[in-house]
């Protein structure tokens, strides 16, 4: 077991900027549910550790970059439940390791690598074969956590704001959060994603997810942004980094540029343009993974 802060604080964001346009924004601090397991990555895996436990199973294996925040939290949530846990990383190895398989090691997480090739077959069944015949009985959490219970855990956020609000906002990487905002709404509210990767495909994947979810999968009261992504996922540029650097002294609380940076531009930037109903409120998921940041520093902005 591991001691969490849920309901995650809400934050008001004040700034002259936001008074003049006539809008209140609020940050939901997941990032503050826990020291490692934060954020989002929490709310996916809380439901799949406990499945995982109903089953009898004593491993875990998921799949993850070498920056995966997802990573990073299952190699400590699946100790502290008493799991051993096997890490999946896309690329080869290299050494030193960075800080995340730094920590996922000393965790005790076994890493095994694939090359890019390899790791996009990660899904197909005959790979999973393979998995099983290597590794033996293990539970297997999609990359990413991304599967119906860790939409289920993204569901319990919205039931947890108390205060009224008019939009819900939250970065996507795999749209699993968004898919769970979204059921977690019943219709209710406008939630919008802000993707962080390049291309237009999130919309349909979270349709996707919410079409596996089984029910809340006819609302159309969400949409998703795909011009904030800023190059591509964990790709930067100067005039994100100097909106974060602004905002972080500004309000004094810790952003990180692979999705939470993304998603805050992009926020204040359709508030500049008059996006936002005049007089609404939003919340917008703080949804953790600052662990990210040491590594991001040896990526250079372009
Ligand atoms: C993983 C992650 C996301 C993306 O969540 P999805 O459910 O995959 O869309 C967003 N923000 C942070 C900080 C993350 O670590």
């Amino acid at each position: 077991m591991i001691p969490v802060t849920i309901p995650s604080p809400i934050q008001e964001i004040t700034e002259p900027f936001l008074e003049k346009k006539e809008i209140r924004l609020f940050l939901k601090r997941e990032d503050l549910i826990h020291p490692v397991v934060s954020g989002n990555k929490w709310r996916k895996l809380k439901y799949n550790l406990q499945e995982a436990k109903a089953q009898n199973q004593t491993t875990l294996l998921s799949f993850g970059g070498a920056y995966s925040n997802h990573i990073h939290a299952l190699s400590f949530a699946g100790k502290s439940f008493g799991f051993k846990t096997i890490g999946i990383i896309r690329g080869e190895k290299t050494l030193p390791l960075n800080p995340t398989l730094t920590y996922a090691t000393e965790q005790g997480m076994l890493l095994h690598y694939l090359s890019r090739e390899e790791y996009r077959e990660k899904e197909t069944a005959s790979f999973l074969e393979k998995i099983k015949s290597v590794f033996g009985e293990v539970y297997i959490i999609p990359e990413g956590g991304k599967n119906n219970l860790a939409i289920k855990g993204c569901a319990e956020i919205p039931e947890e704001i108390e205060i009224d609000y008019d939009y819900l906002c939250t970065s996507c990487g795999t749209g699993t959060t968004m898919a769970g905002l979204i059921a977690g709404c019943h219709g209710k509210k406008s939630i919008i994603g802000f993707s962080a990767l390049k291309g237009n495909f999130i919309s349909s994947e979270v349709q996707i997810l919410l079409n596996e979810f089984g029910n809340e999968n006819t609302h159309k009261n969400w949409s998703v942004q795909n011009d904030y992504h800023f190059g591509g996922y964990a790709k930067t540029k100067k005039e994100l980094l100097d909106f974060i650097n602004g905002f972080e002294t500004t309000h004094q609380l810790p952003l990180e540029p692979v999705y939470i940076g993304k998603m805050l531009f992009g926020i204040y930037d359709l508030i500049e343009k008059g996006f936002f109903k005049k007089g609404s409120r939003i919340i917008a998921l703080h949804t953790g993974g600052l662990q990210g940041n040491e590594g991001m520093k040896t990526i250079p902005a372009l």
